[in-house]
Parts: structure tokens; C-alpha cells; sequence
């Protein structure tokens, strides 16, 4: 406990920082680069030389062997492949490491296993990287050795993105874009670029890998398909924010130092509801490199647990009747001078800013209800969304009452009014009144929620990548500032046209926002009344990608081609169908390796133990209903195998990819569901020593 951690010293220290690159690079270069970053474009062929040598220098200096371009396909995680330093020797058989601009810049892995939803078929074979130099590069360090990371977005040859980064990074350059204008109708000159402000709240289980390592189920699906709820649960709600345990501190110690090394501000980290479960956050940051961190959080979460004999699940719902993991999205908007366009400001004039971006946001929200709950939809986020425990599947929009006071009064405010206070406008409520900037969590039960100078999407699943819905996001804000641009721009009459503008959009798009209970049955019911669209799960999100409106955005704005979205649809479809396969195959597998066995070894037990007490004279009342009960639980179990095994040979025979989907959501979870009752029965009855894998309360509290 002597050891002293320098965070300052730490920090970045696995990263080729700005100021790495300040110190390294010739300055010509370095003002190239800092330009592109900045700007967009691309550096001359000497510059990339320059910048490929430094980087390659300073990683070799801190040990690295070799190099990756580490890129976000659509499978969710990310993909890297090692390629060493090492050159053809010289003629003395001497080794000089080379890394040259072209290599920092493209790379053509081998990528054709990557799912691409049809696409690369259409277009082109190969997948190429291309350097994204707005997210730094870093080393990371393993068992491996040091690798060193270069993000990358993934294309095919034409431009079609093969990843989850590249139309990211569109949406960035088009929320700028549209920010911009109406930023500068307010007065604001200087600024030249907007971005997303970015903070990831992470939530994760962390469970013994002994234990883990016994369960299939965890092993293959990342949840556990069988189990019986354990006498103790959450109902106490005694674990979270509650002291951490020596383990799990020692664990969060090193991952803190592991994330700072690699630019990551780790800040905050508790236990979080459930039993076993934790959260960390790190401070926001620009979307792009938000999402990126976000990804290497998730790695090193998973990496550093293996050093403490734990195992970290990222699973949406790795335990039934136990709170589920989610990701909470925190995004504002930022100017390149320092203003957040969703903090209300304190003169009239950032008052009505704030209120326009409020009433765009709103907008878009309800228009695009379909596709922000289709970019937190996947596998494991069904068990979630809906459920108990997390946001509805219903999108709605929290404001706070304070806000929702004056959006009320706005709506209600007859016609634009122009009484000019000194040169003002009226806004009818002149200036906002200062809003309560509380940092806990006021409506935990809404999905989208208005906290002080951001907005927090709550609905993310903790295993997905954030790229998704801030792409969504973005895409769909743009979208509406572009429209209230163009009325604004061709105004003879600004004050009124903008007051008219907000009061009409607040007005139309009022359904959308909702301060109450999003957990009870009353808002299902009202949000259904209300027109609110309510997506029960990942499948039957999909087709919001193909939809005309969504189309014709995405286009409009050159976000994602009609193409792009099919193949992304063809994918999600692809795996959910695969992991359900997988799962049902699991279910199976443990059924017939471990728990009927277990079971017949146990019913066994108890005709002995009855015979030998019928001999003796003995009563055998319980023997023989225990035994009953557990033999009528076994042929429970050996029915819904065989249904369950039935079914999947019908549904692997679909060739449709959405019929495939539906008929493991519709059929095949019910089978699993009718499999795993019985078998949880059991669990119940079952001699505790033959019971073949550790249960719930084994797992959950004994860390
Ligand atoms: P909570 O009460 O939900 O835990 P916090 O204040 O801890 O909220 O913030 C959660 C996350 O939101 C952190 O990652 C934080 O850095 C981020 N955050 C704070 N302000 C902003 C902002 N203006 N834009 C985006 N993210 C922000
Ligand atoms: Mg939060």
C-alpha cells in the first residue's frame, strides 16, 4: 500500500498525445496536423511520412513490437491484426524498423469474414482502413506486448462503410455544419466548428472466473439461460452505492490506472443496484473519441478482471430477475468557442438560443422516435427495455418541471407577441429562470432526459457500442436545425419568425414529453394515446432504418446510403438470429449434458433412500412426492427439449433474414422459456452437491 499513483504522470501515457506530437514533430508538420484535425482533409504524402516515423519512434521507445489499425466493424466490438515493425534485413543482416506514411494512413486487412449485410458482395471484395486522425493513436499493452493502435474507419473501395465509425464521423462533420448556422444567427461569428460532447456512463457485472468458467451458458451467450432466483435479491437495494469490497477495489484500482494510461478520464465508479454489479464513468469528451474510449473501456474492463481471477460481463441481462447493465449517453452540442448550445445561458438572447436548440431537439425526438429506440436495440437490450428496471420502449422526452413550466407557457402564449423590451424580445419568460442542475439521477424511469446542459439517452444496452445512437443522434438534430435554418435565414423578421418557430415546434411536438412514471402501465397506455410509437423489441425496430423519412434523411445528408442502411437492417436481423441459435443451442447442450442427468442421478437417489425406508418400515410420504415432483419436472423438461429442437430445424430453414428473426423471437424464445422452468424447478429440489453448476446466490454473492 506504500506505492503513490501519479495521475498526472500517468495520463495519456500510452497515448501519442497532441502535445507528444508537439514535441516530436517538425513544426510545418505539426501545424499540417493539427489543421487537419481541425479542419478535415488530408496531409501531404512527406507530412504522413514524418508523422508515420514519430509515432512509430515513440511507440518503439515505449516497447512496441507492432502496429494495428484498430477499427469498429459491425459486429459491435472491435477488430484488429498485428503486423510487426520488422523489414527485410540489410546486407549485414541488420534490422531497421520501418513505418512509413502509407501504412499509417490505408490499410487492406484481409477483412472478407466481416459481416457487411451484402454489401461488399455489390460493391467491391476488399475492405480498406483509412486513418482517422481525430482520435489519438495509443499503445495497448498485453500478454501481447505493446501493440500500437492506429483508429481507423473501415470502407469498401467505392466509400461504402463497412464500420461503425465512418458514418459516425458523417454525422459529426453534418451536425457542425447545421450548428453553425444557427449559432451564427444568434451572433456568433467565431466559431467554426461544433461537435458532440460525449459522456458514457458504463455499467458491468463482475463475477468469480472459477464460477464462470462452470457455466456454459455464461461462456457462450454472456447470460445465464437457467437459474433459480436465490432467497436474497436486490430487495434490499443494500449493494448500491455501498462500500466496495477489498476485491472488487482492488480490481477497480487497476482498471482506473489501465484506462489513464490510454487517455481514458475515468472518474467515477460505485456499486451500482444489483448484487455483483458497478458502474464507471469517465468525463465527456467529443463524440468521436467518446465512442472510441467507450470501446476501450469495455476491452480493458474485461482484460484487467482476468488479473484479479474475476470475469466482467457486459451483457444486457446476465441473470433473470436481477437488474440489467445499460450504457447512459450524456450528449450536448459544444462551439469550437467554448458555448454548450444546450445550456440556457443567462442573457435573453442565449435564453432564446437554448430554447430553439430545446424545441429542434424535441423535434427531432418525436419525429425520429422509431430510430433513436432502433440505435439502443440489440440481443440482449430486449430483456431490458421495457422491463422494470430500465426506460420504457417507448421514447419520450424529460424536462424537468422547471422546464416544462416554460415550454408549457410558450406553447400556450397565443400568438408570437413582439413587445420589444430594450431591444429584446419577449420570449414570455424573458430570461429563464436558473435551472436546477442536480447531478443525481431526477427521473431514472425516462428515456431521454433534459439534465441541466445535456441530454442523457438511457436506453443504450451495456454491451453496444455508442457509435449507433449518437450517429442517430446527431443525424436527426441536424436534421431539424437545418430545416429551422432555412426558415430563419429568409426572415425580414427574426424575432418573430424565431418565437414563432419555437412555439410551433413545442406546440406539435408536445406528445413527446412526459415528466412521469415511465415505468408504470398508465404511461403505456397514455403513450398510446398519444400516438407514441412503442417498440417492443430489436427485431421489430428494424425496419425504422428502411423507412422513407428515415431514408431520405440519411441521404439528404450523405449519413448513410440506402445501401448502407439495407445491409446494416440484413445484419441486425443476421445476428439476432445467431444469437438466439446460440443460446437455444446452449440451453440444450446444459439439458442434456448436465441438468437431466443430474436430476435422474438425484431421482435415483431418492427411489433408493425409499426402497431401503419401505424395507425398514419406515414412512415414505416425502420420498414419493419428492420423487413424483421431480420426475414430473424431468419429463417436463424432456418435452420442451424436444419442441425446442423441432422448432430450431424449422427455423434454420427460413432463408428470409427478418421472417428468420421473427420466428426465433416468436417461437423459439417461448421454447426456451417453457425449457428453462422446469429445469429451474429443479434447481430447487435437487441436492445442492449434485446440482452441476454454480447457482445465482453462489455467483452473485459470493465475489
Ligand atoms: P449522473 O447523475 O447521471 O451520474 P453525472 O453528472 O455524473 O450524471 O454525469 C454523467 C456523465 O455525463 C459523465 O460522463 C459526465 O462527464 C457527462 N457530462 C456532464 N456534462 C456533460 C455535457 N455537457 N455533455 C455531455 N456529457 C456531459
Ligand atoms: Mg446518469
Amino acid at each position: 500500500m506504500s506505492e503513490v499513483l501519479n495521475i498526472e504522470e500517468l495520463f495519456g501515457k500510452n497515448v501519442f498525445t497532441i502535445e507528444k506530437m508537439r514535441v516530436r514533430l517538425p513544426r510545418g508538420v505539426y501545424h499540417e496536423v493539427r489543421r487537419v484535425m481541425e479542419e478535415g482533409g488530408e496531409l501531404s504524402k512527406t507530412s504522413a511520412d514524418i508523422v508515420a516515423k514519430a509515432m512509430k519512434d515513440w511507440a518503439v521507445e515505449n516497447g512496441a513490437t507492432h502496429f494495428t489499425h484498430w477499427f469498429q466493424p459491425l459486429t459491435g466490438i472491435t477488430a484488429e491484426k498485428h503486423d510487426s515493425f520488422v523489414t527485410h534485413p540489410d546486407d549485414e543482416g541488420r534490422m531497421l524498423l520501418e513505418f512509413k506514411g502509407k501504412e499509417l494512413i490505408k490499410g487492406e486487412p484481409d477483412a472478407s469474414s466481416f459481416p457487411s449485410g451484402g454489401l461488399r458482395a455489390t460493391f467491391e471484395a476488399r475492405g480498406y482502413t483509412a486513418w482517422d486522425i481525430t482520435s489519438p493513436a495509443f499503445l495497448k499493452e498485453d500478454a501481447t506486448g505493446k501493440i500500437l493502435c492506429i483508429p481507423t474507419a473501415f470502407c469498401s473501395y467505392t466509400g461504402e462503410a463497412l464500420d461503425k465509425k465512418t458514418p459516425l464521423l458523417r454525422s459529426e462533420e453534418v451536425i457542425s455544419e447545421q450548428a453553425l448556422r444557427i449559432v451564427r444567427l444568434f451572433g456568433n461569428t467565431e466559431a467554426k466548428k461544433v461537435t458532440s460532447s460525449v459522456g458514457i456512463e458504463q455499467e458491468y457485472f463482475l463475477i468469480d472466473r472459477e464460477k464462470y468458467l462452470k457455466r456454459p451458458d455464461l461462456i457462450f451467450s454472456g447470460r445465464t439461460l437457467y437459474g433459480a432466483m436465490p432467497p436474497k435479491g436486490q430487495e434490499l437495494e443494500d449493494h448500491y452505492f455501498g462500500a466496495i469490497r477489498e476485491r472488487i477495489g482492488a480490481y477497480m484500482k487497476d482498471l482506473n490506472i489501465e484506462l489513464w494510461k490510454l487517455g481514458v478520464t475515468a472518474k467515477t465508479q460505485h456499486n451500482e443496484v444489483a448484487p455483483a454489479q458497478h458502474e464507471l464513468a469517465p468525463i465527456y469528451e467529443s463524440g468521436n473519441v467518446a465512442v472510441d474510449h467507450n470501446q476501450l473501456v469495455m476491452e480493458t474492463m474485461k482484460k484487467v478482471a482476468g488479473r484479479h481471477g474475476l470475469m466482467c460481463l457486459l451483457h444486457e441481462k446476465p441473470f433473470a430477475g436481477v437488474n440489467g447493465s445499460g450504457k447512459h449517453d450524456n450528449w450536448s452540442l459544444v462551439t469550437d468557442n467554448g458555448m454548450n448550445m444546450l445550456d440556457p445561458g443567462l442573457t435573453p438572447n442565449e435564453n432564446i438560443q437554448f430554447l430553439l436548440v430545446l424545441a429542434c431537439t424535441i423535434k427531432a425526438v418525436d419525429e425520429h422516435a422509431d430510430l433513436l429506440r432502433q440505435s439502443a436495440a440489440d440481443v440482449g437490450n430486449d430483456h431490458r427495455l421495457g422491463a422494470d428496471e430500465a426506460p420504457p420502449a417507448i421514447i419520450s422526452v424529460f424536462l424537468g418541471d422547471q422546464l416544462e413550466d416554460v415550454v408549457r407557457q410558450l406553447a400556450s402564449t397565443g400568438k408570437a407577441r413582439k413587445a420589444k423590451n430594450g431591444g429584446k424580445l419577449e420570449t414570455g419568460v424573458s430570461t429563464l429562470p436558473e435551472l436546477d442542475r442536480d447531478a443525481t439521477d431526477r427521473n431514472r424511469t425516462s428515456p431521454f432526459a433534459f439534465t441541466g446542459n445535456k441530454f442523457e439517452f438511457r436506453m443504450v444496452g451495456s454491451s453496444d457500442s455508442v457509435a449507433g445512437p449518437n450517429t442517430t443522434l446527431n443525424a436527426i438534430v441536424a436534421e431539424s436545425f437545418a430545416e429551422a435554418a432555412d426558415r430563419l435565414e429568409n426572415t425580414d423578421d427574426f424575432d418573430m419568425e424565431v418565437h414563432d418557430l419555437i412555439k410551433e415546434y413545442l406546440t406539435d411536438h408536445q406528445r413527446i414529453i412526459f415528466n412521469g412514471d415511465g415505468y408504470s402501465d398508465e404511461w403505456v397506455k397514455e403513450a398510446e394515446r398519444r400516438g407514441l410509437p412503442n417498440i417492443k423489441s430489436m427485431v421489430e425496430s428494424v425496419q425504422a432504418l428502411l423507412s422513407k423519412k428515415s431514408v431520405a434523411m440519411f441521404e439528404k445528408f450523405k449519413i448513410f446510403t440506402k445501401a448502407e442502411l439495407a445491409s446494416r437492417a440484413e445484419i441486425l436481423y443476421e445476428t439476432y438470429s445467431k444469437s438466439i441459435n446460440i443460446e437455444a443451442m446452449t440451453m440444450l447442450d446444459m439439458a442434456g449434458k448436465q441438468i437431466i442427468p443430474a436430476a435422474m442421478k438425484y431421482s435415483g437417489k431418492l427411489a433408493e433412500y425409499l426402497t431401503a425406508i419401505k424395507n425398514a418400515g419406515g414412512d415414505t410420504t416425502v420420498h414419493v412426492e419428492l420423487l413424483k415432483q421431480c420426475t414430473s419436472e424431468l419429463a417436463k423438461m424432456r418435452k420442451a427439449e424436444e419442441k425446442l429442437r423441432k422448432d430450431l430445424e424449422k427455423a434454420n430453414k427460413s432463408a428470409d433474414g427478418k421472417k428468420k428473426a421473427e420466428f426465433y423471437r416468436d417461437v423459439i424464445c417461448a421454447d426456451m422459456a417453457a425449457l428453462r422452468t422446469p429445469a429451474d424447478a429443479l434447481e430447487m429440489i435437487v441436492e445442492k452437491d449434485m446440482w452441476p453448476f454454480p447457482t445465482y446466490g453462489d455467483i452473485l454473492f459470493e465475489v
